[in-house]
């Protein structure tokens, strides 16, 4: 996959490793440990400039396209995904504000996105609507002078140290899909209010929580995206951000593969190495295949996005299939190295609770499979 990459997105990737390597590595197992947010994982990407990975060259970013943003991620996830999470979540904000946001809002946050001066989110997610984001509740009330916004947002990444918000809210809550209207709101105005952090299994380095917004008021400048198009802006990065999860999980799949060999190389039982035994063999070999598939759909995904082409369906194939075989294959890793892979003194157990988080980020797996049988059978009233 790095043929494809420009000596510039090569460098990225490299510093992206050089991040996981020395400033993920040591801590990652700590957020889980002391359930919190790896809030220094952040602070380090920024000095290693990944905070702005998404925002033109030009506008002081890295500017990198789908397949370089990919590597970057899986070689985070390979270390921890939680981190890795964390830093793509920030840079689809910073990346859509250098897009597609208002001049004046660029003025007031796009530096301190890029720099890491300042760290975003997204909030689309509800207490009480998740897949069917159409039906968000939480309401903008138009003013003299600006914005009024009420309701509950859930499943915030990043929600423990996050500074900017970008809240989707609904103009007429008669309106469905084309009332939607998203803001940017900094996270210690007046009439936010943050909830407790969730207790989150192989997910307390994501720092994920819910907010609630009790007659917050903003000005007409925090308006990011009209009302009519917020439905549209925050389905606009989907495929990216499905890919990325798709991406992530290669990245601790072949850790798990990692580890795994070179356990089973060391190991003796019945007076030879585990690694000589058939069944450990071709275990691994599976994991291998699955791996393999994984990468190629993922890339494959990366690269129809990088074309400009309109790629749900591949994303779709690729986070399902990545998700999955995350789970299953890490499982098989631990399995393989009998009771020393249920041992926290090396990331798998992380890795594999993390991995069943993925079946929900950016889209549950079966909404990619909603994707899919569109493709196949055209739209159902079921799904
Ligand atoms: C760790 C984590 C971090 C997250 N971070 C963010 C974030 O930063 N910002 C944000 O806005 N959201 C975030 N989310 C929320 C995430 O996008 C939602 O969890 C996801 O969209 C699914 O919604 P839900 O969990 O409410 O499931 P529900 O919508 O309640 O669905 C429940 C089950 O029903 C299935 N289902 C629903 N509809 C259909 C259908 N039409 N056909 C078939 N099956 C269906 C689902 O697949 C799922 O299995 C995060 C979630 C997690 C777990």
């Amino acid at each position: 996959m790095d043929d494809a990459l420009t000596p510039h997105e090569a460098s990225v990737v490299d510093r992206a490793k050089a991040w996981a390597a020395v400033d993920v590595a040591p801590v990652a197992e700590s957020w889980e440990t002391d359930r919190r947010f790896a809030a220094e994982a952040f602070a380090a990407a920024a000095s290693a400039g990944l905070t702005g990975l998404l925002v033109p060259v030009e506008q002081g970013g890295e500017g990198l396209g789908p397949v370089a943003l990919a590597r970057v991620v899986e070689e985070a996830a390979a270390v921890d995904l939680c981190a890795a999470f964390s830093l793509v979540v920030h840079n689809n904000l910073a990346g859509a504000l250098s897009r597609r946001g208002p001049a004046d809002l660029k003025v007031r946050y796009l530096d301190d996105l890029v720099s890491g001066a300042r760290l975003g989110a997204f909030l689309l997610t509800e207490p009480g609507v998740g897949s069917d984001a159409a039906a968000i509740t939480t309401t903008a009330r138009r003013t003299a002078t600006g914005w009024v916004l009420d309701g509950a947002k859930a499943w915030v990444t990043n929600a423990a140290g996050a500074d900017v918000l970008s809240v989707y809210a609904t103009t007429d809550p008669a309106g469905g899909h084309r009332a939607i209207a998203a803001f940017v709101v900094e996270a210690d105005r007046p009439g936010v209010r943050p909830e407790p952090t969730y207790q989150l299994f192989g997910g307390h380095g994501l720092g994920t929580g819910g907010f609630a917004f009790e007659g917050c008021e903003v000005d007409d400048g925090s308006l990011f995206v009209a009302p009519g198009e917020g439905f549209r802006a925050a389905m606009e990065g989907i495929d990216l951000a499905r890919v990325l999860v798709a991406a992530m999980c290669c990245g601790m799949v072949r850790t798990g593969l990692e580890t795994a060999t070179a356990y089973v190389a060391d190991r003796r039982a019945f007076g030879k190495p585990l690694a000589d035994l058939q069944a450990v063999r071709f275990t691994l070999a599976d994991v291998a295949t699955d791996l393999a598939a994984a990468r190629l759909l993922t890339f494959r995904a990366a690269r129809t996005l990088q074309d400009g082409v309109s790629g749900a369906v591949d994303a779709a194939h690729a986070k399902k299939f990545a998700t999955r075989a995350a789970e299953a294959r890490l499982a098989d890793c631990m399995q393989v190295m009998g009771a020393a892979g249920a041992r926290r003194d090396h990331p798998l157990p992380r890795h594999l609770a993390t991995a069943r988080l993925t079946h929900y980020l950016d889209g549950a797996t079966e909404i990619q499979d909603v994707v899919i049988a569109r493709s196949l059978l055209g739209p159902s009233e079921n799904a």
